[in-house]
């Protein structure tokens, strides 16, 4: 309060944790729940930011990792702050590098889609030789993934390079890890994030002060904890009450290790436990069922590279589920993706061009793609907001799984 950045709960969803808000920076507003494009490099891949605007896209976020390494988070600072670099009128957040630092280390992808092998391995992270990422106590070292040369994370670090950058919201730094991990591994493991969670609201608050007269930046706290209860639960208490000299988190991240059996519960678990007045953002979701979960049980914003993916491999989404668009039945249909699709692309082209832009491998079948599918995951959590305002979430929850499922 006072520095530009609120949080504001609008309406509850009856007999569940899920709610309406909005959130305030001094880049803006976010009405939540909201869908937030990943621009990892500080650009939506193939898209202007025009057009994000125009797909619906309230904020944007990007990788404190990858802006670290190129062009320099220095750089970014020169620019004038992350938005005013990209061109972006509007909210920006940044995450702490935490995941693709260590995700360097152990080789995993996205944490959700990890096949539950069952197999546990602490040496995934902590003995392979061929590991790129060392964690201990104070940070982790790890090799840059675009010329091989070493660099140090340490929670004072991530601060500072997420406040050079300038998003509106940025995360504490974490250590991430992956259902494969023993359990006591992952007690360790929470232990380092909750001391590394004071290391960053001490630095973040001292970058504060000194760098008086910039926007107000938003510290989220990230939890960790993996798919125990205890765990998840005693995160959530360990962040909401902590306080370092009067400075306390501004909202909260969920992340780390969870899959789609898990995922529910975590949330019930950590938002049951965290204040009611700070936003949650559930950190790597994109997929329509893990939001539809993810809504009800009071996560606010969410982010993923998924649609974006997606699209440049031309898979596009509909309501009766994703097609390749790329596929020869697609051929001769002069009609769009989505007749009921407002999108600049459903408005403008036939799937018979988007098809032949992608057999074609035209640079525009990426844009085209991607701005449908971010405006179809945009759109589809912009109606579950909608739906909790006018009491009717349940029912079209049930009439999208219906059709987009088949089931
Ligand atoms: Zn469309």
């Amino acid at each position: 309060m006072g520095n530009g950045f609120s949080f504001k709960v609008g309406k509850k969803l009856d007999g569940r944790l899920g709610r309406t808000g909005v959130i305030t920076t001094s880049h803006g507003e976010i009405k939540t729940p909201a869908f937030i494009p990943v621009g990892t490099k500080a650009t939506l891949k193939s898209v202007l930011p025009e057009s994000l605007k125009d797909l619906g896209a309230q904020a944007v976020l990007a990788n404190a990792y990858h802006l670290y390494l190129q062009p320099g988070s220095n750089l970014v600072d020169q620019a004038g702050g992350l938005a005013k670099f990209m061109n972006w009128q509007g909210p920006t957040f940044t995450d702490s590098g935490g995941f693709q630092v260590l995700s360097l280390g152990v080789g995993f992808k996205k944490v959700i889609a990890m096949d539950e092998n069952t197999f546990q391995a602490d040496d995934v992270i902590a003995d392979d030789k061929e590991r790129l990422a060392h964690v201990d106590d104070d940070g982790v070292t790890f090799k840059s993934h675009l010329d091989g040369s070493m660099h140090r994370f340490t929670p004072e670090i991530s601060m500072q390079v997420q406040h050079q950058i300038g998003a509106d919201i940025i995360f504490a730094f974490d250590e991430c890890t992956t259902l494969h991990n023993t359990r006591s591994y992952q007690e360790k493991a929470l232990e380092r994030t909750r001391l590394w969670a004071q290391r960053c609201l001490v630095e973040h608050d001292r970058l504060t002060k000194e760098r008086k007269g910039k926007p107000y930046q938003a510290l989220f706290g990230v939890l960790q904890g993996a798919q125990y209860e205890d765990l998840r639960r005693k995160a959530a208490k360990d962040l909401s009450q902590m306080s370092m000299d009067g400075i306390s988190f501004d909202g909260f991240g969920i992340g780390g290790a969870l899959d789609k059996q898990t995922l529910g519960d975590i949330l019930k678990w950590v938002n049951e436990e965290l204040l009611v007045d700070k936003p949650r953002h559930f950190l790597g979701i994109g997929e329509p069922d893990d939001l539809f979960v993810g809504v009800e049980n009071g996560a606010d914003t969410f982010d993923c590279v998924a649609p974006s993916r997606q699209a440049r491999t031309s898979s596009v989404f509909t309501k009766d589920g994703r097609l390749n668009i790329s596929n020869a039945p697609h051929k001769n249909e002069f009609f769009p993706i989505e007749k009921d699709c407002s999108c600049y692309t459903c408005t403008h082209y036939t799937r018979a061009y988007l098809c032949h832009l992608f057999r074609a491998k035209e640079m525009v079948a990426a844009t085209l793609a991607t701005i449908h599918n971010q405006h179809f995951i945009v759109g589809l959590v912009d109606q579950m907001r909608q739906s909790i305002e006018d009491g009717s979430f349940f029912e079209f929850k049930d009439r999208f799984m219906k059709r987009y499922y088949g089931k």
